[in-house]
């Protein structure tokens, strides 16, 4: 059975309740999104072609204008706004000059087996002062992907990737593995720049709760 994710269907509710959130914080938080690989680092490639670099790149420029449009926009910060390659090192960098609240990663997934789809967030093995928030902030994301845009759930998963860990220890640190590549329905929902919107929506509306 062919499993339809939404897109913009719920953009104007979701829109809404950004300007509720927006409005109730004081001072705002700052947050950095790190733009998964660029440059000659491609990430994975999806069935036509499509590059996880450009997915995530595309998903980052969209919470950005999606911020902009806010009227109490949130500090927001990408580790890259165009094709270059950043070391992970100067990611993690860039957060701790700037004194970052929050670290989100965003990535797209790939499997050799091209059934596997879905949503998977990972949060640092390591546990820290900020584990409660990042793990509340991933089941959060789960939750929201599940019902805004029918992604299914994988799980939230503990990892040790250098990212998370680099990072870990002075905020919460969150990557999104979104969707599959690989697979035929997510790679041409993620093909299409309605989706980028609809995820970009979902990926802030969910940092404005926290
Ligand atoms: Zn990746």
């Amino acid at each position: 059975m062919k499993k339809v994710l939404k897109n913009v269907s719920f953009i104007f509710l979701l829109l809404k309740m950004c300007f509720i959130f927006g409005q109730e914080s004081a001072t705002q938080k700052i947050i950095i999104i790190d733009v998964g690989h660029g440059g000659k680092d491609s990430g994975a490639i999806g069935i036509n072609g499509i590059k996880e670099k450009d997915v995530v790149l595309n998903m980052a420029m969209e919470i950005l204008r999606l911020n902009n449009h806010l009227e109490h926009p949130l500090e927001i910060y990408l580790t890259r706004s165009s094709d270059t390659l950043i070391s992970l090192s100067d990611r993690t960098k860039l957060a701790n000059s700037l004194k970052a609240d929050l670290f989100v990663s965003l990535h797209c997934n790939h499997a050799n087996n091209s059934e596997a789809r879905g949503i998977e967030v990972y949060v640092p093995k390591e546990t820290s002062q900020y584990a409660r928030d990042a793990i509340w902030l991933a089941f959060e994301w789960q939750a929201t992907f599940k019902e805004k845009l029918g992604f299914e759930s994988r799980g939230v998963k503990f990892a040790d990737f250098q990212v998370l860990r680099e990072t870990n220890g002075q905020r919460p640190v969150v990557l999104l593995e979104l969707g599959f590549l690989s697979n035929l329905d997510e790679h041409a929902y993620l093909s299409n720049n309605r989706s980028s919107i609809a995820i970009a929506q979902v990926i802030l509306m969910t940092i404005m709760k926290y």
